[in-house]
């Protein structure tokens, strides 16, 4: 193995906290000398930071071809033409990254690829007998993020490997999908990441069975409800589950509430749970018609479902409200204006009797019953849940936690090969869609990922699969003919065990390479000085405990042999490698 020196290595490491970097991973990659800003969301990788990229890569590579997806390489530079067939030229929004050519032709840089794969297939691959194949890249993508923010973690262009599946059936789509999962999963363990797959919503992209790989992690932009018995959800997806009314009165009854505008007051002035309270929330759809929408008093509407359920969804201006006579604070479904389309959250459909607004200032109903006293027109998903709803497999209270989406797959089904006209004949040599699946590992994000979950004050602690480098030999003196000797062949017998070793050759004072080793994070590091060589021996650090020993010079080639070597492959990225070190304490 190589042995890198610091003193030529580019590693431009900075001790004060940069200003605009809120959270762990973006402060640290900084600081350590491994990303530099070039503007919003574009980042270069120095030198140790593109190593540990390409290990990850590297990580991703070997598991897509473990389950048989070949790598290819597709262009970031893509035809306007491409995206209208699929319509989504339009649908996708600002997010795309458009240019013209010289000749006003109309391009976009990839921010995702179902559209060139397809057209790629499209009249290359003819029979059922070429199916099933999954194909697979890793590359740049771009995407415009209203917010970029958090470094690596929400940039405008980053490394993604994506990868799409062809396939004749569901059943043999179901089985790719299943070998996807599963494979990043393992790409998850191997990165060293605590992580959950969540039920997840498949946004733009299409499709409707999709699952996202959460790490965890406190700065995670993503909340999740998880249970005991397996259960977990982004809780953008997860569907929520409504508590019963406490009203069992016989008749609708007519309250006054005088001054009460929001759920939390009409909870706090009848003394009820606001989960038994109805919230009634108004938009209008791409025709300007009027839904009135009900949701449980305890939940909030999540948007995207709104969206999805209704073609166009907007909520209603206060101004807006006023003009379809609607009554802010006390909304309800008994006596909506005539043309009013009432959309209901699912969840309330076992409700039978409703605590609402009575469609007049300062008044609710309690026991207002469904199908006597008023209709819905429509039962949808509308909900964001909530920690603490109970789980939809076994009713015990769900958990909850933050994650970073790490990686998402999605069951595309015939959404892109219907819309580009790509087709295969069947068994029966009729002509039929692909049935497709595609698949994302955010490859940058991953590294920041990892950050986030190894890492303290003094730094990173990098887990040995993804590590710019194994093990930091740090001489306290430099260019002497007593210390320096003996860090040099150190270093070189622990790089022949097949360990990336970096040597801290650099004349700087034994506090700076000791503040610069925490910061970038190498696993193990072994000091030696002077006075440790007078009686043999040298200080081994492990970065990742933060446990110290003496060890005598001659006996470390010997205990870092008994260290597995594959650490890559490890399914716990290998953070436990050097556990068995600091028993030979001597
Ligand atoms: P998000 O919801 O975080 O915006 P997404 O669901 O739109 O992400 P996908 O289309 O599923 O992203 O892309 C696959 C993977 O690419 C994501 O799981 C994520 O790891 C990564 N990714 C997406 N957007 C970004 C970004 N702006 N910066 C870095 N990585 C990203
Ligand atoms: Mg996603």
């Amino acid at each position: 193995m190589e042995i890198l020196k610091m003193s030529e290595l580019y590693v431009p490491t900075v001790k004060e906290d940069p200003a605009d970097a809120d959270i762990a991973s973006h402060r640290l990659l900084l600081r350590a000398g491994m990303i530099r800003k070039m503007s919003s969301g574009v980042y270069t990788f120095l030198p140790l930071g593109y190593r540990v990229l390409r290990k990850i890569e590297q990580i991703v590579r070997e598991e897509m071809d473990a389950i048989g997806s070949q790598e290819i390489m597709m262009p970031v530079l893509q035809s306007a033409d491409l995206w209208h067939e699929s319509g989504r030229w339009n649908d996708y929004g600002p997010e795309l990254m458009r240019l013209s050519d010289r000749h006003d032709r109309e391009f976009c840089l990839g921010p995702t690829h179902e559209e060139l794969i397809t057209s790629l297939i499209k009249g290359e691959l003819r029979s059922y007998k070429q199916l099933p194949i999954t194909l697979y890249q890793i590359q740049v993508k771009f995407r415009d993020e209203i917010r970029p923010r958090f470094g690596l973690l929400r940039s405008r262009e980053f490394i993604m490997k994506d990868a799409y599946s062809f396939h004749a059936d569901q059943d043999s789509l179901q089985e790719t999908y299943d070998a996807m999962s599963k494979a990043y999963g393992i790409i998850c363990d191997r990165c060293a990441l605590e992580w959950r797959g969540v039920e997840a919503d498949s946004g733009q992209i299409g499709g409707k069975v999709t699952t996202e790989f959460m790490a965890l992690a406190e700065s995670g932009e993503a909340e999740l409800v998880y249970c005991d018995c397996g259960y977990s959800a982004n809780t953008e997806a997860g569907e929520c589950i409504a508590h019963p009314s406490i009203y069992d009165v016989p008749a609708m009854e007519k309250i006054a509430t005088p001054g009460i505008h929001t759920i939390d007051e009409l909870a706090e002035f009848l003394d009820i749970p606001a989960s038994s309270t109805v919230k009634a929330l108004s938009g209008k759809d791409s025709q300007g018609q009027l839904h009135v929408l009900f949701i449980p008093g305890d939940h909030e509407l999540n948007e995207i479902k709104a969206y999805r359920a209704i073609d166009g969804f907007e909520l209603l201006t206060d101004e807006e409200m006023l003009s379809f006579g609607l009554h802010k604070g006390s909304m309800g479904p008994v006596g909506l204006p005539e043309d009013a389309k009432v959309v209901a959250d699912r969840s309330l459909q076992r409700i039978g009797k409703w605590v609402v607004g009575a469609n007049e200032e300062g008044y609710h109903f309690i026991g207002a019953e469904l199908g006597r006293d008023f209709k819905v027109d429509a039962w949808a998903d509308l909900c964001v849940v909530n920690v603490g709803d109970a789980c939809p497999q076994c009713k015990c209270e769900l958990k909850g936690a933050r994650g970073i989406e790490v990686s998402q797959v999605f069951q595309l089904g015939d959404k892109y090969s219907r819309s580009m006209g790509a087709t295969f004949l069947d068994k029966n040599g009729k002509e039929q869609p692909f049935i497709m699946g595609c698949y994302g590992v955010g490859v940058s994000r991953t590294l920041a990922a990892v950050v986030e979950q190894h890492n303290d004050e003094a730094g990173i602690k990098w887990p040995m699969s993804v590590a710019p480098a194994h093990v930091c030999v740090i001489p306290l003196t430099v260019g002497d003919d007593e210390v320096f000797p003996v860090a040099e062949n150190l270093a070189e017998s622990v790089a022949k065990l097949g360990f990336e070793v970096v040597l801290d050759d650099r004349n700087e004072r034994p506090g700076v390479k000791f503040a610069d080793a925490d910061l970038i994070g190498w696993p193990l590091q072994i000091i030696v000085g002077k006075r440790g060589i007078a009686e043999g021996k040298v200080e081994v650090r492990r970065r990742r405990t933060g446990e110290r020993s003496d060890f005598s010079i001659a006996a470390i080639p010997e205990l870092l042999s008994f260290a597995e070597r594959n650490f890559e492959r490890m399914a716990d990225g290998g953070v436990a490698v050097f556990d068995s070190l600091f028993k030979f304490d001597d």
